[in-house]
């Protein structure tokens, strides 16, 4: 039916969208499309948005633009957390012919076959009946594959969309999650990484845990690595982290949203831990896994984040032994209750807090490669060429680098450390022996 009709894909925001959005493609091409080279004008578009930010909105609002100017005859197709958040705004652009919202848009395959090009449509179920969960599973080069474990999120944080973009948390089954793994597994993946919004909170419509799923996939014969994508403090047991400890395959690299380190930014935040849990179970990791690499989030300008709570938050990450920072400026989102909280802060202090915040993160991750060096480690090599070098990472998230060699792509190598990379200012590597 759709024999040699093109598809093109744009995907915004979080490594979750990507997935799935590979997942949707992977079906339409067992319709028969086929994915539009570079450069070629498609038949259908697909762009698949988020809302995280202010800034998140404008730049998918450009890529649709942008894809209709190119490609002015396609049927384009709008998903993911921002059309289901604005479809009525999304559909009002010129030559948006179809928005579905945050589950509907894996209806793609089913619309197309049964009602062809309909145009002028928009399906955005309301939120409270996104309950079904739908699994998606990617690879973002030939080694490294993302599975989706878990969607939506029941924490309603004060600064937060993702529970109204996305709906109450759920998840996949075990049993399904551990045969996806198998699957990849038997296809060459080497690596997998968890992904969901807030994956710590696995089980709540299956009845299991997160403690359960990484039992059960630490099993999964012929995957070398597993890596937790982030996970919430308060659900980061100390269970789990023994376990990771201990297990076979899940590397000892953890990515922890802390948001604030102020006490009382996080209460505004609404987030359900404070800085001494926080504290603990950095702690806990490095007294078991001192080369464990650990990143974590942080919110710098949230409404009510006077100087002095800034500076408190400072401090307190100063103080932290962890590896690197990923900073966000925070961004006003319509429906927050965090819309409530007085003073507001400036651009300009927003700026400033990020900078040196930055700052902070590079000293961090500088700090742990160094700690690294002269020792020894796994790494899977990845395909993508740069100049004439290759890169993978050891299973503490230490991006090495090695002269290209084809024949290592996939391949998983015990290395010895060398010295820093320093040829790119914006990512620090480091050479092997
Ligand atoms: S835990 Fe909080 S910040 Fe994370 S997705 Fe849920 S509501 Fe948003």
């Amino acid at each position: 039916m759709f024999e040699d009709k093109k598809v093109a894909f744009y995907t915004l925001g979080c490594k979750l969208n990507f997935t799935e959005t590979s997942s949707i493609v992977a079906e339409l091409l067992q319709l028969g499309f086929r994915k539009a080279m570079k450069d070629e004008v498609a038949d259908v578009c697909i762009i698949n948005t988020c809302t995280v930010t202010d800034s998140a909105d404008k730049k998918c609002r450009q890529a649709i633009h942008k894809i209709v100017r190119r490609n002015p005859d396609a049927y384009i197709i709008v998903v993911g957390c921002y059309a289901q958040l604005k479809s009525k705004e999304i559909k009002a652009i010129a030559g948006v012919d179809l928005v579905l919202g945050a589950n509907d848009k894996f209806k793609i395959p089913f619309i197309l076959q049964t009602e062809g090009l309909v145009s002028d449509a928009v399906i955005c179920s309301d939120t409270k009946c996104l309950t079904p969960f739908y699994s998606s599973s990617s690879a973002d080069d030939r080694t490294r594959h993302f599975l989706k474990v878990q969607d939506g999120c029941d924490y309603f944080c004060s600064y937060c969309t993702i529970p109204f973009a996305r709906g109450r948390s759920r998840n996949g089954k075990i049993s399904d999650l551990v045969e996806s793994a198998n699957k990849i597994a038997q296809a060459g993946g080497k690596e997998i990484v968890l992904t969901g919004v807030n994956i710590g909170d696995f089980g709540k419509s299956t009845g299991e845990t997160f403690f359960d799923l990484i039992k059960a996939l630490d099993e999964v014969e012929g995957i070398e690595r597993f890596r937790i994508s982030s996970i919430e403090p308060n659900l980061l047991t100390d269970e789990i982290i023994d376990f990771v400890a201990g297990s076979k395959r899940f590397a000892p690299h953890f990515h922890i949203p802390l948001q604030s380190g102020s006490d009382a930014v996080l209460k505004l935040m609404r987030r359900r831990y404070d800085t001494a849990l926080f504290a603990k179970k950095i702690d806990k990791i490095k007294s078991i896994m001192p080369n464990a690499f650990i990143g974590v989030d942080v919110i710098v300008g949230m409404r009510g984040e006077t100087n002095e709570f800034f500076d408190e938050a400072y401090n307190f990450i100063k103080g932290l032994n962890v590896s690197q920072l990923h900073v966000f400026s925070y961004s006003e989102r319509a429906q927050t209750q965090a819309l409530k909280i007085e003073p507001k802060v400036t651009m300009e202090e927003k700026k400033l807090r990020s900078k040196l915040l930055l700052e902070l993160s590079n000293v961090k991750l500088r700090n742990f490669y160094n700690g690294q060096l002269n020792s020894s480690h796994l790494v899977i090599w990845e395909s993508t060429k740069h100049a004439s070098n290759m890169c993978g990472f050891t299973e503490n998230y230490v991006k090495v680098v090695a002269p290209y060699d084809a024949k290592k792509i996939n391949s998983i190598q015990q290395v010895l450390l060398n010295s820093l990379d320093e040829t790119d200012v914006k990512e620090l590597k480091v050479k092997v022996k």
